[in-house]
């Protein structure tokens, strides 16, 4: 064990504390943590059931410099959730109540361990719904979501996580509780401390309520997918349906590899051709919409386009909403390594695609590119066999190369998947060292002993230290 964490016993909390191995285990990995042996064992789980829980595990192990690490379902893709420095990992899953709906204002009040599937049946009971949802609704907590600034197929049209967020409430690191934002839709009070916890990964306090935003249903909702001969057509496709404004709610791309992987999946008999899958929201009007849409596909060169509402449209959209699955069980000899989210100017979608697929070939591995193309992000993951000795070595520096171009391209390393372990090497390239050594300033203001999640985000951490103190 790493840290005394006997303090935790002598806590009057509502919660539940465990030393079990089996329990400190289970926090020690994550979604792909754990394959890729990242991340330590805590010395104890804690599970809060309230705000004042938090916050009593805050202090006491904030002044006995214990480190604590949130976590809650586990499904980050870069070991965010994941200690690095033992200590307590803080388990929000059992803070899980929708606290209030209020229709009248478009608004839901909940605690961060509600699962996003939760969010969606409880807004869908009033006609209304949670619009950046990300694919792992039904794997993910909100909590989860916020503090990752999620996004998600329909981010598109409605934006990432961050946008429909309307206030807080957060612990520091030493206990405080702190509310953020209000319950209007905007507001110039102050600094705007939402926006900053939002995406934080843990590292700057511990939300334990959340204020949504939602939105009404639409009433016409149609889903579709188009084929095309090349992957070339089918992102510069892309790029132009959101240039001239066509009025997607959802537009995704799935490479022919992917779509190739789709197909072992489901056994539906896709075409492993390039495909666009594309989803359209509207009150009045969708077939309009429809016709513009195909107005754009015909100067691509579609080869085939279909596109239907309800059950069959759900049957259309299963090859992507399956994909992460698909790529996974595609192989038994190969293993998904260093899975990737860069997001760049629309202009340069097409071109990045490209070169990762160049990078790919030119490095001898699989790698399937799906994703949300409408908003610029690109996910990937590299297929390698863990028997031969320099795939893990290639399939990082295809990872690297792709988040390097990005990145050159005034595009960013992480478009919803965050900093965690993965990307701290990046940070500076993609922020400048002044602009990162701002962050610093920002954590050690509201997190002085770097007691909540160490380790992540900072460059200097990925050496296995601890977040620098600013020189200046
Ligand atoms: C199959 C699959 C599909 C996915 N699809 C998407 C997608 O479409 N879009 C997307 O954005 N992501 C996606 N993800 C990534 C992941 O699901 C999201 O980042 C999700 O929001 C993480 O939520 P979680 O509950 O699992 O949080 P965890 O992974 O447990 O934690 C996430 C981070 O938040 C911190 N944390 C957790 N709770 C709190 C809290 N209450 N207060 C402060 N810090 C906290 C943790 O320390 C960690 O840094 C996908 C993952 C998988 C496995």
């Amino acid at each position: 064990m790493g840290h005394d964490c006997s303090f935790l016993s002598a806590l009057e909390l509502d919660g539940e504390v465990s030393f079990e191995a089996a329990a400190r285990e289970s926090h020690a990995a994550d979604w792909v943590a754990a394959e890729a042996g990242l991340g330590v064992t805590p010395d104890a789980v804690v599970w809060p059931a309230s705000t004042a829980d938090v916050s009593a595990v805050l202090s006491a192990a904030d002044e006995r410099g214990v480190p604590v690490t949130p976590y809650a379902a586990g499904t980050s893709i870069e070991g965010n959730a994941v200690p690095l420095f033992e200590g307590v990992s803080m388990d929000m899953t059992r803070m899980d109540e929708v606290l209030e709906v209020r229709p009248a204002d478009l608004q839901m009040d909940v605690e961060p361990g509600v699962m996003g599937d939760v969010v969606e049946e409880t807004a869908a009971d009033h006609g209304l719904f949670f619009p950046p949802m990300p694919s792992s609704s039904n794997l993910s907590t909100i909590g989860g979501m916020i503090v990752n600034d999620a996004a998600g197929q329909r981010t598109v049209r409605y934006g990432e996580v961050a946008d429909w967020v309307l206030g807080l409430e957060v612990v520091l690191a030493d206990g405080t509780v702190v509310e953020t934002g209000s319950r209007a839709v905007k507001t110039s009070s102050g600094y705007n401390l939402t926006d900053v916890v939002v995406g934080s990964e843990g590292t700057l306090g511990v939300v334990t309520r959340a204020t949504l935003e939602l939105a009404g249903r639409p009433e016409q909702i149609r889903g579709g997918r188009a084929v095309f001969a090349s992957m070339d057509d089918a992102a510069e496709a892309v790029a132009d349906v959101v240039r001239s404004g066509v009025d997607v709610a959802k537009l995704e791309l799935v490479d022919p590899l992917a779509a190739e992987m789709a197909d072992d999946h489901l056994d539906t008999g896709l075409p492993d051709g390039a495909t666009i899958f594309v989803e359209f929201h509207a009150n009045h009007g969708v077939d309009e919409e429809i016709a513009f849409f195909e107005t754009v596909l015909d100067a691509h060169d579609a080869e085939t386009f279909e596109i239907a509402g309800d059950d069959r449209m759900e049957e259309i959209w299963r090859a992507r909403d399956e994909l992460a699955f698909a790529v996974q069980g595609y192989d038994p000899d190969l293993e998904p390594r260093h899975p990737g989210d860069v997001t760049v100017p629309i202009s340069r979608y097409p071109d990045i695609v490209r070169h990762a697929k160049d990078l790919a070939d030119e490095h001898d591995l699989l790698l399937p590119c799906f994703g949300h193309a409408g908003d610029g992000n690109v996910h990937y993951a590299a297929l390698i066999d863990p028997d031969d000795p320099d795939a893990e070595a290639r399939a990082e520096a295809v990872y690297d190369g792709i988040v390097e171009r990005a990145i050159e391209w005034g595009g960013t390393a992480t478009g919803e998947h965050g900093i965690g372990m993965g990307k701290r090497r990046f940070l500076e390239l993609e922020h400048g060292a002044d602009g990162v050594e701002a962050m610093r300033a920002l954590k050690l203001a509201l997190d002085p002993n770097d007691t909540l999640n160490p380790g992540k985000i900072f460059p200097e951490t990925a050496d296995g230290g601890r977040v620098d103190r600013p020189e200046r």
